[in-house]
C-alpha cells in the first residue's frame, strides 16, 4: 500500500520546505511538481525568448523535455536548472503555461509514477484535487500574501540582490489570481483538506501539525 500525502497552496506558502523535509523525516519519496511547469516555462523561453507561443507550441515542447530529480537537484536534458527555475519569471511563465489544458493532461501520468512505496509527499496546487485525488492526506497550506513575500524575498534576495518586496508581493497576488481563476485545475480546495494557515507558525510547528494529522 502506497502512501500519499499531498500539500498544495498558493506561491510560497512553504509547501515545498514543508513536503520536502515531511518526505525525509517519513523515508517517502519526494515530488515537487511546481518544478515540472517551471521547467516547461523555462524550456518554453528557450526555444521562442520574449516571443508570444500558441497553445499547441507549448504542448509540442512538452515530448523533447527528459525531467529528472536527482541528488537535490533539477535536470532537464542533462543541464542542471536549478538556479533558473528559481527565478520568479520563470514562475509566472509556469502559471502562464500551466493554465493550457492539454499541458496539464499530458504532465499527468509523469507525475503519478512518483508514487511509490512506501510513499509520497507532494506539493502543487491541483495534487489533491487531480493528480491523487485519493491521497491518504490532503493539505492546503496557505498564509497571508504578506507572510508569503516577505519569505519569498529573503529566498531570492540571497541570489538577486536587486528584487524589492513590492515588486514580489505584486507577482505573489497575480500568480495566486491566475492559479485561483483558471478553468482547468485551478487552485482551491473542499472538505476532503485540512486547511491550514501558517502566516504565524514555524516550519517545525507545520511539520508537527500535518504529522499529527497523519
Ligand atoms: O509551486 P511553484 O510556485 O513552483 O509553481 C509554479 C507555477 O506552476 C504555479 O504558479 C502554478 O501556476 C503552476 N503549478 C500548477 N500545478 C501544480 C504546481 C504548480 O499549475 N501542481
Amino acid at each position: 500500500m502506497i502512501k500519499v500525502i499531498t500539500i498544495d497552496g498558493p506561491a510560497s506558502s512553504g509547501k515545498g520546505t514543508v513536503a520536502k523535509i515531511l518526505a525525509a523525516q517519513l523515508g517517502f519519496a519526494y515530488l515537487e511538481s511546481g518544478a515540472i511547469y517551471r521547467a516547461l516555462g523555462w524550456w518554453v523561453n528557450k526555444h521562442y525568448p520574449e516571443q508570444d507561443v500558441s497553445d499547441a507550441q507549448v504542448v509540442d515542447l512538452i515530448a523533447s523535455m527528459q525531467l529528472e530529480f536527482k541528488a537535490g537537484l533539477i535536470w532537464l536534458n542533462n543541464e542542471d536548472v536549478t538556479e533558473q527555475l528559481r527565478a520568479e519569471s520563470i514562475g509566472m511563465l509556469a502559471s502562464k503555461y500551466s493554465s493550457i489544458a492539454e499541458v496539464r493532461a499530458r504532465l499527468l501520468q509523469f507525475q503519478r509514477d512518483f508514487a511509490k512505496v512506501p510513499g509520497l509527499v507532494t506539493d502543487g496546487r491541483d495534487m489533491g484535487s487531480v493528480v491523487f485525488p485519493n491521497a491518504n492526506l490532503k493539505v492546503f497550506l496557505t498564509a497571508s500574501a504578506e507572510k508569503r513575500a516577505e519569505r519569498r524575498y529573503k529566498q531570492l534576495h540571497q541570489f538577486d540582490k536587486a528584487v524589492t518586496m513590492g515588486a514580489i508581493l505584486q507577482d505573489i497576488i497575480t500568480r495566486d489570481e491566475q492559479d485561483s481563476q483558471r478553468s482547468v485545475a485551478p487552485l482551491s480546495y473542499d472538505s476532503s483538506y485540512r486547511v491550514l494557515d501558517n502566516s504565524e507558525l514555524s516550519i517545525d510547528e507545520t511539520i508537527s501539525l500535518i504529522k499529527a494529522w497523519l
